[in-house]
């Protein structure tokens, strides 16, 4: 055991650990493109979108094809969104971010723990990745993905033994009612739409894993994030549109509550010491 111990904090184990998610990474553009439109995610297996040609395996390698292909189909030529690398390279660093930092600690600590953890956090991250596309590229996060995100996330969590099941369990209530009542208030007061219950949900569902005292700290990244991105972009809609489309401009606030939850699984315990100086 201390053998497989030691293999966990090499570079070899985190070199594997990013191709995993690269492989995981090619999947979830399946998930990205066909969950919104209903379609299902097994069949049938990937096509150009432009003349239906079957991608062959040896097209089909995350990055590197689309490197090779200089972003094109083999048969048709057509354009192929930069998104399938993008989230190929982006789940593939995550993979390796999070086995480094939750596998690697040298504390006496069991693997079969140390790898639980890895999965866990994994498979949450993919779920933001996930949903955070979907979000950028629909302006919805899909029930479908969510709720039984929360359930299965909240009870995975367990494996991770790093946060009470009752804190995670005020976390989901606390992430859906924060949102709900500041939708309520715009709704009812302002009779305007502002955020939507879907990013209710997805704080729910962070809620679920990291706890109720990362919800603070996930809003006020994700609103930081948020308006230093969003600000330059509506500024520049609004002066090519004149000033009236400028609350017409919808700005997805998922991905970044995403990038929130993400600060917050790998900062979170430092930035709360700085909140809360006694722990
Ligand atoms: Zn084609």
């Amino acid at each position: 055991m201390d053998a497989i111990a030691d293999f966990l904090s090499t570079p070899a184990a985190i070199a594997c650990a990013a191709v995993l998610g690269a492989v995981w990474g090619s999947f979830f553009n399946v998930v990205i493109a066909r969950v919104p439109r209903g379609e299902s995610i097994v069949r049938p297996p990937s096509r150009c979108m432009s003349c239906q040609a079957p991608v062959r395996p040896w097209d089909n390698v995350p990055v590197l094809s689309y490197l090779l292909l200089r972003g094109r189909c083999r048969r048709c030529g057509v354009r192929i969104s930069a998104r399938y690398p993008i989230v190929e390279a982006l789940t593939a660093a995550l993979a390796a971010a999070i086995f480094w930092k939750f596998t690697g600690a040298d504390d006496g600590e069991l693997v079969a723990v140390r790898l639980g953890r890895f999965a866990v956090y994994f498979t949450f991250a993919s779920t933001l990745v996930v949903l955070g596309f979907i979000d950028l590229d629909t302006k919805r996060l899909p029930d479908v993905i969510t709720l039984p995100g929360t359930v299965v996330l909240f009870l995975a969590a367990f494996a991770a033994h790093d946060v009470s099941w009752q804190q995670r369990l005020i976390g989901v209530a606390a992430g859906y009612l924060f949102v709900r009542l500041i939708a309520d208030f715009y709704y009812y007061v302002l009779k305007r739409e502002g955020l939507g219950l879907g990013d209710g949900k997805l704080l729910a569902m962070m809620g679920a894993v990291l706890g109720w005292k990362a919800l603070p700290v996930v809003v006020f990244v994700a609103s930081v994030v948020g308006t230093a991105i969003s600000l330059p972009i509506l500024l520049a809609t609004r002066s090519h549109a004149g000033k009236t489309s400028l609350r017409h401009v919808e700005v997805p606030f998922g991905p970044f509550l995403a990038v929130g939850a993400l600060v917050y699984l790998f900062a979170g315990a430092r930035i709360l010491g700085l909140v809360l100086p006694t722990g």
